[in-house]
């Protein structure tokens, strides 16, 4: 334990042992104890507030240094979890957490190409995903679709989306959430999709705790309340960013694994095709590599983190 190790009472062991100070302290009853009880009444009290801290900051491990957690990340489309968060999520899968990512829609509109259609970017996205989140060692298996329009999350009904987010919160049971951002003192989102996704998502948080929302789940589902304990938003504003995580050492992956949402980048989305020129690649790397954010000269992740669906 780090009590034992680290925070071990400054005392020789010997002058417990033997037949000094002890068994004096013993014989002599606690009015001898004087001075040097109190000190060690002192140094004990100090070990237990340290214990106390120590504990404190256990619950708070870095995000990138969990082990084998649970980590639900929901993302408006397929790609905005890899922009936002993959070189988090490629740490957090090296460290043998369960990283599942729920896509709220098909992103079946962004393209450009007059022969393309709904259908078939739809196929495309899932495929490309797939692979962009394979490569940061999310297995398919771990992928769950909503399957929304691209573009439509603000028209869906309401009520059902939240309860589809809510019954995966509680049944997923996450340690660790990761969103786009509903933003704390400055929503940001002005784009379809991503501010729905971003206020739906902590609106599912909420109904989560409270089994009252939505009961069904409870009574006919079996699925318990669940409070979610920690939370971490991509995309923030940057006035709003709290959290940053380190990745360096996945910072190639990382773009490695965008330049796989092919169809998103010039020229595919502008005429499909599923490849890259060797050109185009290493250009969008470069712009990858630019707009990056970096702190003390590494790449980073930004993110607010909250633990309270209001936090304040
Ligand atoms: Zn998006």
């Amino acid at each position: 334990m780090a009590f034992g190790r680290n925070c071990k009472l400054p005392f020789p062991e010997d002058r417990f042992d033997g037949s000094s100070s002890l068994r004096y302290r013993n014989a002599a009853g606690l009015e001898s104890f004087g001075g040097t009880s109190s000190m060690r009444n002192w140094l004990i009290l100090f070990c237990l507030l340290w214990l106390t801290l120590a504990s404190g900051q256990a619950q708070e491990t870095r995000l990138e240094e969990l082990h084998n957690k649970t980590i639900l990340v929901f993302t408006p489309h397929p790609d905005d979890d890899v922009f936002g968060a993959g070189g988090t999520i490629a740490l957090l899968n090296r460290n043998h957490n369960k990283v599942l990512i729920v896509v709220y829609t098909n992103d079946d509109k962004g393209s450009y190409d007059p022969d393309m259609s709904s259908q078939r970017l739809a196929g495309i996205r899932r495929a490309e995903q797939e692979t962009s989140e394979g490569l940061l060692g999310t297995p398919k298996e771990n992928i769950m679709w909503m399957g929304y329009d691209d573009g439509m999350l603000e028209y869906a009904a309401q009520p059902k989306l939240t309860e589809e987010a809510t019954a995966i919160i509680r049944r997923v049971r996450p340690d660790v959430l990761l969103s786009v951002d509903p933003g704390e003192w400055y929503e940001r989102w002005h784009k379809t999709d991503h501010r729905m996704a971003a206020f739906n998502t902590i609106d599912a948080v909420r109904a989560a705790e409270f089994w009252l929302y939505f009961p069904n789940q409870r009574l006919q589902q079996g699925l318990q309340p669940y409070k979610v304990p920690e939370m971490y938003f991509f995309y923030p504003s940057p006035q709003e960013a709290n959290y940053f995580v380190n990745i360096e050492g996945v910072a190639e992956l990382k773009f490695e694994s965008a330049t796989k949402q092919v169809s998103q980048f010039e020229p595919a989305v502008n005429k499909y095709r599923p490849d890259w020129t060797a050109e185009d690649l290493k250009k969008a790397k470069d712009e990858m590599r630019k707009e990056q954010p970096k702190k003390d000269g590494h790449y980073v992740e930004a993110f607010r983190r909250a633990t309270e669906f209001n936090q304040y």
